[in-house]
Order: structure tokens, then C-alpha cells, then sequence
């Protein structure tokens, strides 16, 4: 692979919005410029997810209200995943349901057992405009429906109920990032 190919070699590492930043609870608006500036701002997804040693990142969880996540995620038989999806739709989330431990960039240090579906399937397009299909199966599936909850304004933690969501809000609140 040449050096200029790697996702995020040529980006700039962005600061995490975290859990309680309002970008992060609202829903992010459709991108329609697919020039310069949305290759550029994937490139600095790819940067600081790999930066925090994250799986998946979504545009707004670097501050920007857009429809975009970054992938590179394996599935549970240890297949890797590597790609951006702009304009994601979930059209696909069916299979069995499993509760899992799920963590999230926004949320660092935590994470809680989170229903999902076992299969997913994303529509959307690339950095140039090309239509594109991503499926998943697994963990690989729980990232797809992870990053486009971020897109709706949704964070895990929202589908986390009862005693977990309760334990999950504690260690939120004496977390150290969250003062
Ligand atoms: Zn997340």
C-alpha cells in the first residue's frame, strides 16, 4: 500500500467531543458538498480515531454537525472492516439481538452491555459520491449501528436501561472528563 493511501496519514488529530456536548445529541445535517473539505475532514477522522485507538468515529463526535463516520473495525471472525460512510441509512438491522460491552470515544475509559443486532447493513456514499453498501455481521454490526445512532443524535448510553444505565450514569458523573 503507498504511504498516501493510508486513511488519516495526511490528517490532523481533532479534539473528542464528549457526552453532554449538544453536537453530540442533535441530529447532524446531510453533507451535499463533496469537494475538498469533506476528504479533508474524513482524513481527520481516520487521524484521531486511530489517535484514541477507537474502532468507529462519527463527524460529530470531532465537532461537526455532518452525516460521516470512519470505520476500521474486525468482526467476530477477526475480518477487518475499513471505510467511511457520508449520508449513512441503516436500511438493515435484524438477525438476533445481543447484548454486548460497547464503548465509545465520547464516553472514554466506560463502557456498558448494549443490545444489538446481530446483522446490519449501511447505505450511503463515499468522499466522491459514489453510492456505496457496507454489511456486517457481530461486533462488526454493533459499530455499524453505533456510528449511525451518532449521526441521529443518539449515544449508546441511551439504549442502556435500567440498573446497567444506572451504573453507566455513575461512572459518568465521577468520571474526570465529564466535569
Ligand atoms: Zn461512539
Amino acid at each position: 500500500m503507498r504511504h498516501g493511501s493510508i486513511p488519516g496519514a495526511h490528517g490532523r488529530v481533532r479534539p473528542l467531543t464528549l457526552l453532554g456536548d449538544p453536537v453530540l445529541h442533535a441530529p447532524a445535517k446531510d453533507v451535499t458538498d463533496f469537494g475538498p473539505e469533506l476528504a479533508a475532514l474524513v482524513e481527520d477522522m481516520f487521524a484521531t480515531m486511530y489517535a484514541a485507538q477507537g474502532v468507529g468515529l462519527a463527524a460529530n463526535q470531532v465537532g461537526e454537525p455532518l452525516r460521516v463516520f470512519v470505520y476500521d473495525c474486525p468482526d467476530d471472525e477477526d475480518v477487518r472492516h475499513l471505510g467511511h460512510v457520508v449520508n449513512p441509512r441503516l436500511v438493515t438491522a435484524d438477525g438476533v439481538v445481543i447484548r454486548g460491552p460497547e464503548g465509545c470515544l465520547s464516553l472514554p475509559g466506560l463502557e456498558a452491555g448494549t443490545e444489538r443486532y446481530d446483522h446490519a447493513v449501511v447505505e450511503g456514499f463515499t468522499v466522491t459520491g459514489e453510492p456505496v453498501t457496507v454489511h456486517g455481521t457481530g461486533f462488526f454490526a454493533r459499530c455499524l449501528q453505533h456510528e449511525c445512532d451518532h449521526v441521529e443524535g443518539t449515544v449508546y448510553a441511551d439504549r442502556v436501561e435500567g440498573r446497567r444505565h444506572r451504573r453507566l450514569m455513575r461512572q459518568v458523573s465521577r468520571a474526570s472528563w465529564s466535569k
